[in-house]
């Protein structure tokens, strides 16, 4: 009995809030699928568009710059150990020069930190917020938003139509052309995605201007996820939120090289925190998010690789930028095959204009899981139900422009011969 009470004592407890999150993340459910779905036919020949993930190998200049950068590490004059957590200031300089002040936007360095990818950042920023603020989220929307703070203990209670009833949702859908209105009441924190995962769509300068003024106006914080901008094309997109007036006062944004250079198995992204940006503390004390974001990550991170880094520079070389550009390109070009295939086949479709994600609505009202599910097993093509972004998703698929142009133009003819 006593035994039994010490134990009981000593127990670590989990963190409860991870409780509350279904057993599985969205990719791995579909993963599930595909995998009994091949085990039973395993002569199917599948085609993924599903996974945002890109197929294109790196290009040379990174390769390069990644041998190169092998070759200091391999001698002892020019060995790097641990470098600076917030990232080398040889590539910090080539962001701010390149991705910043092309755009008329001045950052000084301090205000750049390099991560291991934007994921973990968004995953990560809630940690310097306090546990009661308010979130907003787009829905459809990446799951990372919304998953991190149900285990940050922010969303409160998941209802029967999949909505987590702390966390306020700003439906996107085809009826309002997928510009989020403004929230109906007091939010804190908003996290905006623009190009959107999953939806593909945009907001022009304009549009983003109401959310940054918004922010002004009540002090809301707006967590800007910019993963997609390399694949814009239209002039009134925002490629940084930064272009909008005052947003430095009001928005963190989030960058990556994955799409942009085809890192993901790589891993670099950056996360710009503006020294304007002041926030509060519950006393009324006014906290600089930048100071803040630096202790946590000189505290919680020990930088990205050397070699990785000078990968990441290289992409902004004259070279580097050519070559990412071609790949870009290349999917982009997947993206207005797969749209204008399925805008033939009479379905209602948007985005992949200016992003690598096609959404469409589903025909005669099928559900996204059953959808999905057809595609797979008529199609032997592997998709997303939007349901899995959000219950504004229900009555949508996503199809990604990721994958090879064989494998693009072999899924769309099977498309077009589909009997529905
Ligand atoms: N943000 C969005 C909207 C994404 O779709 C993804 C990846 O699919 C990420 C962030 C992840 O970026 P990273 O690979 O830099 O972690």
């Amino acid at each position: 009995m006593i035994d039994e009470l010490i134990i009981y004592k000593n127990m670590a407890l989990v963190n409860e809030n991870y409780l509350k999150l279904g057993g599985r993340y969205l990719f791995s459910e579909i993963a599930g699928k595909v995998n009994a779905f091949k085990v039973s036919h395993p002569e199917a020949k599948m085609i993924s568009m599903g996974i945002g993930d890109v197929t294109k190998p790196l290009v040379g200049a990174v390769v390069d710059a990644m041998h190169q950068a092998v070759n200091e590490m391999a001698s002892a004059n020019t060995f790097r150990g641990y470098g600076p957590e917030q990232g080398y200031r040889f590539l910090v300089e080539k962001i701010i020069k390149f991705d910043f002040e092309s755009r008329g936007i001045h950052l000084d360095p301090d205000e750049v930190f390099v991560s291991d990818g934007c994921k973990s950042d968004m995953g990560n920023i809630g940690g310097i917020l306090a546990k009661d603020n308010i979130i907003a989220v787009t829905d459809p929307v990446y799951p990372v938003y919304v998953d991190t703070n149900v285990m940050d203990g922010r969303s409160g209670t998941l209802n029967e139509n999949g909505n987590w009833s702390n966390i306020v949702y700003l439906p996107c859908t085809a009826e309002n052309k997928f510009i989020p209105s403004l929230p109906s009441k007091p939010v804190d924190i908003i996290y905006l995605c623009f190009p959107n995962n999953p939806t593909g769509t945009t907001l022009t300068k304009s549009e983003l201007k109401v959310w940054v003024d918004y922010a002004l106006t009540t002090g809301a914080l707006i967590l800007f996820d910019a993963a997609y901008e390399a694949f814009i094309t239209e002039e009134s997109v925002p490629h940084s939120i930064y272009e909008i007036d005052g947003a430095k006062k009001c928005a963190i944004e989030f960058r990556s090289f994955s799409k942009t250079a085809g890192f993901t198995g790589l891993r670099c992204g950056y996360t710009v925190v503006p020294k304007e940006l002041i926030t509060s503390a519950s006393t009324g004390e006014k906290v600089a998010l930048n100071a803040l974001w630096n202790r946590r990550q000189t505290t919680k991170f020990n930088g990205v690789s050397y070699v990785t880094q000078k990968a990441a520079e290289a992409v902004y070389s004259q070279e580097g930028r050519a070559q990412c550009l071609e790949n870009i390109a290349y999917y982009l070009k997947n993206a207005s095959l797969v749209r204008e295939s399925l805008l033939d086949m009479g379905l209602e479709v948007f985005g992949g204009v200016n992003a690598p994600y096609i959404w469409f609505k589903t025909p005669q009202g099928i559900d996204s899981w059953s959808f999905f599910d057809r595609m797979l097993n008529e199609l032997h093509v592997i998709g997303t139900p939007g349901v899995g972004f959000g219950p504004s998703g229900e009555g949508y698929v996503r199809l990604t422009a990721f994958g090879s142009r064989e494998n693009t133009i072999e899924a769309m003819s099977r498309f077009q011969n589909w009997i529905l």
